[in-house]
């Protein structure tokens, strides 16, 4: 039995075959399945997910990807959304500069400050709202570590953070559960080209990380390029415990009870 801590059941990917997934997942094992938001609309789909079936819960949050479409304050929505008892968590939030406007011929320098400045505003008006509502953040960082973990930092000693899909290496994952977070690994760690990831998954704590698809994307082998679901998390956990050198069991009751302890609503 495992969880897929990270998912985007909500995304078109699955409009064709959503209840097939969901049986597909059980079937593999994968008992709960957190279904995370990237705006307020999709954090509202994870919500219908979650009150339709049984084994999803959802994460609401806005992706830093889209901050330029969010609204200026986004607390009043999220405090709402955080009542309902099948929200376990803020997410997904952070940090993200690999795709910077200045890209592309028509943005300059100056819309890549004016969109760091928007993603850190509206990454800190959602961490505050985690501290409100005592809910751990599920949070996105990429080609930002230094950024997301110094904005995170002030907020550490209340809440937790799980820094998903975690690609880095060893020392900037220690520097994660230094301040009382997570790692979560996805598919990429099957991928030939992961050892770097692999060497980080050996790296951490049996207690330390949770395991996620973040389906659609990050098919693992032997599904890499289609569509990534759930029921992949089996994949995930063959390579993971082979790297832990950790049965199957132990890695299923680990990360079950990791996933139990940072999202406590996944009880209830
Ligand atoms: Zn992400
Ligand atoms: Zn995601």
């Amino acid at each position: 039995m495992f969880y897929d801590t990270h998912a985007h059941l909500d995304y078109p990917d699955y409009a064709g075959d959503f209840a097939e997934v969901i049986v597909r997942a059980r079937a593999a094992g994968i008992s709960k399945m957190i279904s995370i938001g990237t705006s307020l609309d999709s954090s509202e789909r994870a919500i219908r997910l979650a009150e339709k079936f049984p084994a999803i819960y959802a994460a609401v949050g806005w992706h830093p990807s889209d901050a330029m479409k969010a609204p200026s304050d986004l607390r009043p929505a999220l405090r709402e959304m955080c009542k309902h008892p099948k929200v376990v968590a803020i997410g997904e939030i952070g940090l993200d500069y690999h795709r910077l406007p200045s890209q592309k011929p028509e943005f300059t320098a100056a819309d890549d400050v004016r969109y760091k400045q928007k993603q850190a505003d509206l990454f800190h008006q959602q961490l505050e709202v985690a501290l409100e509502v005592k809910l751990n953040c599920v949070i996105h960082q990429r080609d930002a570590f230094d950024d997301t973990l110094a904005q995170f930092k002030p907020f550490a000693s209340s809440i937790q953070g799980v820094f998903h899909c975690f690609g880095e290496n060893a020392d900037r994952m220690r520097r994660v559960l230094e301040i009382g977070s997570l790692v979560s690994f996805t598919g990429i760690v099957t991928f030939k080209n992961g050892q770097n990831v692999r060497d980080t998954v050996a790296a951490t704590p049996l207690d330390k990380f949770m395991l996620e698809t973040d389906c659609p994307y990050l098919a693992p082998v032997p599904y890499r390029g289609k569509r990534c679901e759930p029921a992949y998390v089996k994949e995930i956990s063959e390579t993971v415990a082979r790297v832990k050198n950790c049965s199957l069991e132990e890695l299923s009751a680990a990360t079950c009870k990791t996933a139990q302890e940072f999202f406590p609503k996944l009880n209830g």
